[in-house]
C-alpha cells in the first residue's frame, strides 16, 4: 500500500500540474492546409451597439462573408470597433428617459455575444484585437472608461474553444498585443506568424490630439520578443488604427483600391512600423477608416486597409458594399505577395482594381486627422 502511494502522489501531483496544458491545449492549432494556403479573414469596424436596430443587419454581413469564405479558412481576425462602447451612455440616457432606470449592466457582454456568434455558429477560430471605440463601454456598470484587459479577458474566458485571443504583457501599452504562430502543412514546424497589436484609443506617445497607436514601448517588446522567436517565411500583423506611413503608401507608392476620407492614422510615428519591419513582417493590415480601402508596399511592406464590415456608425462610400478582406498566405512565400481580395456582402469577390493615378487625390503629407470629439462630448452630456 504504502508503495503504492509513494508513487501515486507524483503521478497525481503531475497530473494536476498538467492540468492547465490540457485547458490551453483545447485552443485551436493553426496550421497550413494540406494543399499549403492558409486562409485569413479581416472582420473590421462591426460596430455593434450603434444603433442597435442595425445590428441584425450587421449579423447578416458578418455571416454572409463567414459562410462564402468557410471553405479552408484558417483564421478569422476581428481588427477592432466590435462595438461602438459610448453608445451604451446614450442608450442609457433613452432608458432613463422611456423610464426603465438606465441599467447598462451587461450592456458590453450582450453586444460582445453579437459580435461572436456567427463565429461560433461556423465553429470558426477567431481572434480580436481592440479598435478605438470597444473599450468606451461599461462592462459590468461599475467601471467607465477604458477596459481594455477586462475586454480581451471576457473573450478569452468566453469564446470557448475558438478563441486565440490573448493578454498581452501587462507592463506594456494596450492589452491585445500577441502573436500566433502557423505551422506547417506537414510538420510541427512554425511556418507562419500573425502579430495582433492594440493601437489604443485616443494619444500617441504624448500627443494627446492624435489618435492611438502602437506605442513606442509595444513596438519594443514587438522588437524584443520577435527576436527570441523562430523566424518565419510568412509574417503578417493586424491592428486597427492606421500607423502614419498609410499617407506615404497612398502618396508616393502604386497602390490598389480606393481612398474617400482623410486617414485617421496616428499622427506620432511610434516606431511600430520599423520594429515590425525590422522583425520580419511583410504585411501591416488595419481598419478605423471606414471609407478607405486601400494597400500598397512600403520598405517591401504590404501596407493596407480590411473593408469595413459593419452596417452601424459610417461608411462604406455609398458605392461600395460591405465586406471583408481575404488574404491567402501560401507556406514558405511572403505575405507581402499573398492573394488578397474582398468578399462583399453579396456574397461577391471583389479584387481591389489599381488605383487611378493619374486623379489620386492625395493625402496632405504628415497630417493625420484627429480624433472628432463629438462622441466623446455626447458621452459627456449623457453621462
Ligand atoms: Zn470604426
Amino acid at each position: 500500500m504504502a508503495l503504492r502511494r509513494a508513487w501515486l502522489l507524483p503521478l497525481l501531483l503531475a497530473a494536476t500540474a498538467a492540468l492547465p496544458l490540457l485547458v490551453a491545449a483545447k485552443r485551436p492549432t493553426l496550421r497550413f492546409s494540406n494543399d499549403g494556403t492558409f486562409k485569413i479573414i479581416q472582420l473590421t469596424d462591426l460596430h455593434y451597439g450603434s444603433l442597435s436596430f442595425r445590428d441584425k443587419r450587421t449579423t447578416e454581413v458578418q455571416t454572409k462573408v463567414l459562410e462564402a469564405e468557410k471553405e479552408g479558412m484558417g483564421l478569422v481576425v476581428f481588427s477592432g470597433d466590435m462595438v461602438t462602447g459610448f453608445m451604451e451612455y446614450v442608450d442609457a440616457a433613452l432608458d432613463k428617459m422611456v423610464g426603465s432606470g438606465g441599467n447598462q449592466s451587461g450592456w458590453f457582454e450582450q453586444q460582445w455575444k453579437k459580435v461572436v456568434a456567427p463565429v461560433h455558429n461556423l465553429s470558426l477560430p477567431y481572434c480580436i484585437t481592440l479598435g478605438n471605440h470597444d473599450a468606451q463601454a461599461d462592462l459590468d456598470g461599475r467601471y467607465r472608461f477604458p477596459l481594455a484587459p477586462q475586454i480581451v479577458q471576457l473573450d478569452i474566458d468566453t469564446g470557448k474553444h475558438l478563441t486565440l485571443t490573448q493578454q498581452g504583457p501587462a507592463n506594456i501599452t494596450g492589452a491585445s498585443n500577441y502573436w500566433l504562430d502557423v505551422l506547417a502543412s506537414n510538420s510541427s514546424a512554425v511556418a507562419a506568424r500573425i502579430w495582433v497589436l492594440d493601437s489604443g484609443m485616443k494619444g500617441c506617445d504624448g500627443d494627446n490630439e492624435s489618435w492611438g497607436c502602437v506605442a513606442a514601448d509595444t513596438a519594443q517588446w514587438v522588437a524584443e520578443t520577435a527576436a527570441t522567436l523562430p523566424p518565419v517565411d510568412t509574417h503578417i500583423a493586424y491592428l486597427h488604427i492606421p500607423p502614419i506611413q498609410v499617407l506615404e503608401v497612398w502618396n508616393n507608392e502604386s497602390t490598389r483600391g480606393f481612398k474617400d476620407e482623410p486617414s485617421g492614422c496616428s499622427q506620432v510615428d511610434s516606431g511600430a512600423f520599423a520594429a515590425l519591419r525590422d522583425a520580419g513582417v511583410q504585411a501591416i493590415f488595419f481598419g478605423h477608416d471606414h471609407d478607405n480601402c486601400f494597400y500598397g508596399e512600403l520598405d517591401g511592406v504590404r501596407v493596407g486597409y480590411g473593408r469595413k464590415t459593419g452596417v452601424g456608425n459610417y461608411g462604406p462610400p455609398r458605392d461600395v458594399a460591405r465586406g471583408a478582406r481575404v488574404v491567402l498566405l501560401r507556406e514558405g512565400e511572403s505575405a507581402a505577395d499573398a492573394e488578397t481580395w474582398i468578399r462583399n456582402e453579396a456574397g461577391k469577390r471583389e479584387d481591389d482594381q489599381p488605383s487611378d493615378a493619374e486623379n489620386k487625390v492625395m493625402f496632405e503629407q504628415g497630417e493625420c486627422g484627429t480624433p472628432n470629439s463629438w462622441g466623446e462630448k455626447l458621452v459627456a452630456l449623457m453621462g
